[in-house]
């Protein structure tokens, strides 16, 4: 995450970035199997990687700007010699994305040396650094995870543990972390769980990740979920002990992982993400049913909740939209122009389909809106008689603190208007979403459970599980994000 936000870049935009995290202890060439874990992990981050190794005596790093399979190779492995080794892929929006940003972090501290690779986003990183720089820190990055790094150098606690553990008692907001030093891995997520961690095994090596899907690649065996709040030590004997700085709380994972940013193929809180979105389409599906011929998913995202909707409805499932595939996600463009090309790079009609056709459209959210827009323009400029659209997640209202990439909430369309006018908007002859509930059954539960949630909803419902410090600090008194 990058801590010059929650201020604006040029482009109005908060700058943050979603990420993946990966690591292995106990293995022979740990950088090989840390670089095919993180090309499973693509999708969390597609601007820059890095990966840390250690060998014994001595930490190596390579991090560069772009995909796994640019920045890593056969020679650059080579340089990454060890049995110990974490990386980091990385996704922003926009600016501050400097190799000085790119993670794994590394410092030598008093204690030895540390790296650290982090998923998520700490909302307290700009009073914590103030603090620290007013105290003589001298900060190398603008990244809101070397804040960590501080806290522990400036930690008065002996071990290199009670020193991390310190540090993170300092820190709220939302965080899987993969931290290596000479005694061992380190691997903890945030005491709600907002953010996912897995941990596996390959053969006596034991992995973290932030999806499953990293071990299927890997050929690795699930063990467990990270759980929330709680921090896993292990060290090269192989012995894994677990610590409970936190205490125990009710946990409250991103419910946004099942909605959009999981792979499909990834197991996350128990649950099979695909299974989960198909099951979000058929909820959509009783919610909201529309007469109409076919329905067609906005590709890649909308597919497993059209297949859902599609067999709830008994309409048949159609291919509407070809996908290109050489085409990177087009939310990451920083200007709306830019934006506006790359989805009609990305996606065509297929009017053999479409023309004469009554179609529902699935995708899995409307952020800025621009997706849909264009989408729904295609589908009529391809002869469709009637569009009729159907999102599979509630209404984004509210920013993500927590890393997961939203606009500033004056940018979210939902924020700014109500359904029958984002129906006019996108120009769809009808527009609805899958309510909260819908969303919470989708995923096993019976509802929302107001009160006491089980996921963190705060996109959807402006219900922020943990201090926003950083935002309140900004305007004393009032909370500028709900
Ligand atoms: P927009 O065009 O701004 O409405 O963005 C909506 C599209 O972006 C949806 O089709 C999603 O698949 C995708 N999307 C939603 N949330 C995110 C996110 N946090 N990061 C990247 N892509 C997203």
């Amino acid at each position: 995450m990058n801590l010059t936000h929650p201020f604006r870049d040029a482009d109005g935009d908060k700058l943050r970035e979603e990420c993946g995290v990966f690591g292995v202890i106990g293995a022979q060439e740990a950088a090989n199997i840390t670089a095919a874990g993180l090309h499973s992990l693509q999708h969390r981050g597609q601007e820059a990687v890095g990966i840390t190794s250690y060998s014994g005596s001595e930490f190596h790093s390579h991090r560069g700007l772009g995909h796994v399979a640019q920045v890593f190779n056969p020679r650059t492995l080579e340089t990454l010699p060890g049995t110990m080794a974490s990386g980091h892929v990385r996704y922003s929006t926009t600016g501050g994305s400097g190799l000085r940003n790119v993670q794994p972090l590394f410092a030598d501290l008093a204690a030895g040396g540390f790296s650290i690779a982090h998923n998520g986003n700490i909302s307290n990183a700009m009073t914590l650094k103030r603090e620290l720089v007013s105290k003589g820190s001298i900060f190398q990055s603008t990244s809101d995870t070397e804040v960590i790094i501080h806290l522990v150098a400036t930690s008065r606690y002996p071990t290199l543990l009670d020193k991390f553990i310190d540090a993170l008692r300092m820190v709220e907001g939302g965080y899987a972390l993969i931290c290596s030093t000479p005694e061992g891995m380190m691997a903890c997520r945030d005491p709600l769980g907002i953010r996912p961690l897995v941990m596996g095994r390959i053969g006596d090596a034991i992995v973290f990740a932030s999806e499953t899907v990293a071990f299927d690649v890997i050929g690795a065996e699930f063990i467990r979920a990270v759980e929330p709040g709680e921090l896993v030590q292990v060290d090269f004997k192989g012995t894994v002990s677990s610590h409970r700085p936190f205490g125990t709380t009710n946990a409250r994972p991103c419910i946004f992982e099942h909605v959009y940013f999981s792979r499909p193929d990834s197991v996350m809180d128990g649950r099979s993400v695909y299974g989960v979105r198909k099951q979000i389409g058929m909820e959509l599906a009783k919610e909201s049913p529309a007469d109409a011929d076919i329905v067609i998913p906005v590709p890649d995202s909308g597919v497993p909740a059209a297949i859902g909707y599609a067999q709830e409805s008994g309409l048949p499932f159609e291919l509407g939209i070809i996908r290109s595939h050489y085409v990177g996600r087009t939310f990451i463009q920083p200007g709306d122009a830019a934006r506006h090309a790359d989805v009609k790079r990305k996606h065509n009609a297929n009017r053999a389909i479409v023309e004469g056709k009554k179609i529902i459209l699935i995708d899995d959210s409307i952020v800025r809106g621009t997706t849909s827009l264009k989408i729904v323009e295609m589908m009529r400029d391809a002869g469709a008689a009637e569009v009729h659209m159907r999102i599979a997640s509630p209404p984004t209202e509210y920013s993500c603190f927590y890393g997961v990439d939203t606009p500033e909430r004056s940018k979210l369309l939902a924020a700014n208007m109500d359904i029958q006018a984002m129906a006019d908007f996108i120009k769809a002859d009808s527009l609805a979403f899958v309510s909260i509930d819908g969303l919470y059954r989708a995923v096993g539960e019976a509802d929302r459970n107001n009160g006491c949630p089980q996921f963190c909803d705060a996109c959807f419902t402006g219900d922020y599980p943990t201090r926003l410090t950083d935002f309140e600090t900004r305007k004393p008194g009032k909370l500028t994000i709900a």
